[in-house]
């Protein structure tokens, strides 16, 4: 029997991982709860960059243009050190992102907002909301039911408790609280920041526990995860942590030109990175020091003026006076990393949880929100009865290679940023402005986001040699570009018709379909797609939209007007229930919009594809690129599914 606070999915913690994971999750209308023992969300300060990439999943949600608008651009980062004189220099412009990376640019604003979002987006989706104040005590797996999937089948069971205000309230840091000028929260903050207090009741049931049996457990509950101590795993590596001295200021005076700019600065004093923020706030990031393992960093000294008056120092002759501490904090962390991420295919860990390392690349809330963007689709393929169990063990495997990856990073960065300048061709262990700027030149793309690559799997078959599109690598995500729908001219980024609804897609790029032959593989492609043992109709139930599962997307590289939309085969542009309407928005051209003649995608150039041969591409529902072929090589696509999909009955 289902008992009412049975669930499918149970998210401990509602961070910016455990967010994205209900926001996916109840975007597929997943059963989830979400508990966090914070009585309200981020309000001010913590993480703020938001990656291109990341802009691209928000789009992907409906969500994107709140944080472009509400969020300061990063669009150019400068550098600064000292010269042979020992005078501070501008030494360096770069661009933030190599041009074409993305259409989105990297944002930077508060995790509180960026948690208000998904917060939004759950409510919207499936009226989830997280249940604050509340703790897991204790959990228990039933081995016998491990490997059973079948509906009625929980083998978790986890005992929650509502926590006291004592429990629950984080403590705040030295005599100048940390952070929370309540007017400068937004009025939907606001309301947020009211409810996690004694006054609105939210400490009435402490001490209450329940028990909620789950089919998934994800632990998105930060660096001293419970649920993974309760996996018996634990974050290895460098245990010695750099301390950071973080603060978000309002800069009332200053003669440094770049202050509406990312910089780097380095002196003699040490080195800073300042990052321009919303509403004329700037962030100041210095590193303060360092502990070795088992040490504490002793905080007391630490204070808004102090982490300012080194900035002064760094920046001199420069001058800097800065009012309105809206946030600070000691943010101390080393760069450490658990070796598995998910245990019996049944808990999983994500973010912070699985990794920690320096806020200095600003990956930290990226790539937690990464690694449940990656997850929510699995789970609910599963849950759905859409794919087997097995497509889970991909997880960890994805998502471990990306954050060594970062943690690898991090450990260089760290080095050039700790190291004193050197002068060039000199000896010693410092490192030279040269290295400074070529290193920096060198994680454009990785910081953007847009370079994980995950390696073949199930889910990613290899690179074709040679490849058919260099510019859609298998493993990576499909690169947007400006297409032109067939029927009403409306210009359309192939990305925005990649939602996040839990759909596959196939892209068809037909090429120029004006030639007979290759007018004939398309049709080729399109009976087997036809057909009753062909993908589409093996995965798709019966009395469902025939693009309910997987979606097939046309792009053709002849101009729009050389062909009619009926003279495609319909299963190109199916038929839509209830009413039997075509499908008309599944067919593109490489062209220009009429209104907009001078702007062209280009996406075959852009994307190395032959525009006479064209190809095909399989795009998970997390728009990651999982197979690339030839129009005549269509039998993959069937062999490609039938790895992991399960047929419908
Ligand atoms: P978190 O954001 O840590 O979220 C974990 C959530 O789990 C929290 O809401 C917490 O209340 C909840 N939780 C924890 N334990 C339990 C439990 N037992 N039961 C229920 N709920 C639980 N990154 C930067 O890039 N720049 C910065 O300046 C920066 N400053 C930071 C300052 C602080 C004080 C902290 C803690 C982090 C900072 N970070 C910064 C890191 C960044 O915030 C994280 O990388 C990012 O938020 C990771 O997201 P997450 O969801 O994995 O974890």
């Amino acid at each position: 029997m289902v008992a009412t606070n049975d669930c499918d999915v149970l998210i401990v913690g509602a961070g910016p991982a455990g967010l994205m994971l209900s926001t996916w999750l109840s975007k597929l209308k997943i059963r989830t709860r979400i508990v966090d023992k914070a009585p309200t969300k981020v309000l001010v300060g913590h993480a703020d960059g938001v990656q291109c990439r990341t802009v691209e999943v928000f789009q992907s949600f409906g969500f994107a243009q709140r944080l472009v608008d509400e969020g300061a651009h990063i669009n150019e980062v400068v550098s600064w050190a000292l010269d042979s004189k020992g005078d501070l220099q501008r030494t360096g412009r770069i661009p933030d992102n190599e041009p074409g990376t993305s259409r989105f640019p990297h944002a930077v604003l508060s995790q509180g907002r960026i948690e208000r979002f998904l917060l939004d987006a759950m409510k919207d989706f499936n009226d989830l909301t997280v249940q604050r104040s509340t703790a897991p005590v204790s959990m228990s797996v039933d081995q016998n039911l491990v490997g059973d999937f079948s509906p009625n089948s929980y083998p978790i069971s986890v005992t929650v408790r509502r926590l006291t205000e004592e429990e629950s309230v984080p403590t705040q840091l030295g005599a100048v609280p940390n952070g929370l000028h309540r007017s400068n929260l937004l009025a939907d903050d606001e309301s947020d920041a009211a409810k996690g207090t004694k006054e609105a009741g939210a400490f009435d049931n402490a001490g209450e526990e329940e028990t909620i049996r789950t089919k998934f457990l994800v632990g998105c509950d930060g660096a001293r995860s419970w649920v993974r101590k309760h996996m018996g795993l634990s974050l290895e590596g460098d245990a010695a942590g750099a301390v950071w001295g973080v603060l978000d200021a309002i800069v009332s005076e200053t003669t440094f030109p770049d202050i509406r700019l990312k910089c780097t600065v380095q002196s003699k004093v040490g080195s800073i990175l300042i990052v321009p923020r919303e509403r004329d706030y700037v962030r100041f990031y210095i590193q303060i020091g360092s502990t070795k393992p088992g040490e504490r960093f002793d905080r007391s000294s630490v204070t808004p003026e102090s982490i300012i008056e080194t900035a002064k120092k760094i920046m001199a002759p420069y001058t800097l006076e800065c009012s309105d501490f809206e946030w600070w904090t000691v943010y101390e962390v080393g760069q450490r990393l658990c070796k598995t991420f998910s245990h019996d295919k049944r808990v999983f860990i994500a973010g912070d949880a699985c990794h920690t390392h320096s806020p200095k690349a600003g990956q930290g809330m990226n790539t937690s929100m990464m690694d449940t963007y990656n997850l929510g689709w699995k789970l609910a393929h599963v849950l759905l009865g859409k794919a087997t169990p097995d497509l889970l063990k991909t997880y960890s495997e994805e998502r471990y290679k990306v954050a060594k990856e970062l943690i690898d990073l991090d450990y260089k960065l760290s080095r050039m940023f700790s190291a004193k300048p050197k002068e060039e061709g000199g000896d010693g262990d410092g490192v030279s402005l040269a290295e400074f700027k070529a290193f920096f030149k060198s994680l454009s793309r990785w910081a953007s986001g847009t370079a994980v690559h995950y390696l073949p799997n199930m889910l990613v078959a290899p690179e074709r040699q040679p490849a058919l599109a260099p510019g859609l690598p298998t493993g990576m995500r499909f690169e947007s570009h400006l297409v032109v729908a067939l029927a009403d001219a409306r210009p359309w980024h192939v990305g925005d018709r990649l939602v996040s609804d839990g759909r596959w897609r196939i892209i068809l790029f037909a090429g120029d379909i004006r030639e007979q032959e290759q007018k004939a593989k398309l049709e080729q492609v399109a009976a087997y797609l036809d057909t009753p043992d062909g993908p589409i109709r093996r995965y798709t139930p019966p009395n469902d939209d025939l693009d309910s599962v997987i979606e097939i997307l046309t792009i053709i590289s002849n101009p729009r007007i050389s062909v009619e939309p009926n003279a495609f085969p319909a299963i190109l542009w199916p038929a839509r229930k209830p009413y039997g309407s075509r499908a008309y928005d599944k067919l593109y051209a490489d062209d220009s919009s009429p209104v907009t003649p001078n702007v062209r995608g280009e996406i075959y150039k852009n994307l190395g594809i032959d525009p006479k041969t064209g190809c095909i591409a399989v795009v998970r529902p997390d728009q990651t690129v999982s197979l690339v072929c030839a129009l005549d090589e269509h039998k993959q696509i069937g062999d490609f599914f039938a790895q992991f999909m399960v047929p419908r009955a």
